[in-house]
């Protein structure tokens, strides 16, 4: 039975994992520093024969014995990833060379949690994986999208000077159950907000765009990602459906069966006008695409804010 390291694992995408690995039978270390994370995530886990959990921070020296290590340890809302902007960085860089030492003493196999991000604004649509990206080295989104970028180069150069076994995912926006209510990110904002009978905020005038995976979609990615022996990436993974924040407010206001004004707030800076993912790659080296369609995502989504909000099911 391998075992299997999962930094980050209290998080949103990470908490999902863990439970995915543990139900195919492996033996999870699920390590996190709980900033973004939270313990109710993985309570469930903790009575499982095979699951650990380790209070840690990437960013300091990593000692256990891996298998395989997901790397997903990194805040990943824009709110989040602001607060402490050389945390952040730190994260990414510091934490990825830990990360890339451990993979090297034990002989793992490292999957990089990598993002969208990294094409910054694009200027190309939608985004393949041979795109270099637009990104402002000196914006407020910097200090997550440069760390990414410079974590994929380490990956790349630990590949080449090193023979590390490594795996590049570039993660596109990915919703769902877990996901923090208060984390920021649009889909827990709008259907909270819904939920509350709050106006939605819309920022900007909403016509940027956005391409949104249903968890259980994007796990089944991951883990085929790790599984297959022919790339080390990086391969998209996402869900091509792309709508505009005007329209995605419109379908949550359907899977809660509530319309709330929708009230314009000002656009971040350097928030990207357009993303949305080209999965040529996945679906030909992974044979993986998205299932679930946006209505049925939100449902379910919906449902979990609800029991978090504590009201009654719809
Ligand atoms: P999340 O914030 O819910 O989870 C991140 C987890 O990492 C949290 O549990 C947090 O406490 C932990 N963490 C942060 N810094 C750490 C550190 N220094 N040491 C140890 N643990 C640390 O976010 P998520 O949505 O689950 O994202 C997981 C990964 O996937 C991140 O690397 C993120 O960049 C990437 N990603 C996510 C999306 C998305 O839409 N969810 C999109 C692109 C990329
Ligand atoms: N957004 C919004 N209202 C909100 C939160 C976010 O209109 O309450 C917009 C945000 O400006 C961006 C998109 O939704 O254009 C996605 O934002 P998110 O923070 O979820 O992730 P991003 O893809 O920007 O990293």
């Amino acid at each position: 039975m391998p075992t299997i390291l999962v930094t980050g694992g209290a998080g949103f995408l990470g908490s999902h994992l863990c439970e995915r690995l543990l139900a195919r039978g492996d033996d999870v270390i699920c390590l996190d520093n709980f900033f973004t994370g939270r313990k109710q995530n993985i309570e469930h886990l903790l009575g499982h024969r095979h699951f650990e959990l380790m209070r840690h921070d990437i960013v300091h020296p990593i000692f256990v014995e891996a298998d395989q290590i997901y790397n997903m340890a990194c805040p990943a809302s824009p709110v989040a990833y602001q607060y402490n902007a050389i945390k952040t960085i730190k994260t990414s860089t510091v934490g990825m060379v830990n990360v890339l030492g451990l993979a090297k003493r034990c002989k793992a196999r490292v999957l990089q949690a990598s993002t969208s991000e990294v094409y910054g604004d694009p200027t190309v649509h939608p985004q393949t994986e041979d795109y270099w990206g637009h990104v402002n080295p000196i914006g407020p989104r910097s200090c997550y999208d440069e760390g990414k970028r410079v974590a994929e180069s380490l990956c790349v150069n630990y590949h080449q000077a090193h023979g590390i076994d490594v795996r590049i995912i570039r993660i596109f926006n990915t919703y769902g159950p877990r996901m923090d209510p208060n984390d920021g990110r649009v889909i827990s904002n709008f259907i909270t907000q819904a939920l509350k009978g709050e106006p939605i905020t819309v920022y900007g005038d909403g016509t940027q765009t956005r391409s949104f995976c249903y968890v259980d979609d994007l796990i089944s990615g991951i883990i085929a990602m790790m599984d297959q022996d022919q790339t080390i990436g990086p391969v998209n993974l996402g869900n091509p459906g792309e709508y505009s924040m005007l329209e995605l407010a419109t379908e949550v206001q359907k899977a809660v069966g509530m319309t709330t004004k929708i009230e314009h707030r000002p656009l971040p800076a350097d928030d990207p006008k357009q993303r949305c993912p080209d999965i040529t790659r996945a679906k030909s080296i992974l044979g993986w695409e998205p299932k679930v369609p946006l209505a049925m995502g939100l449902a379910k989504t919906v449902a979990y804010y609800r029991s978090q909000l504590g009201l009654a099911a719809g």
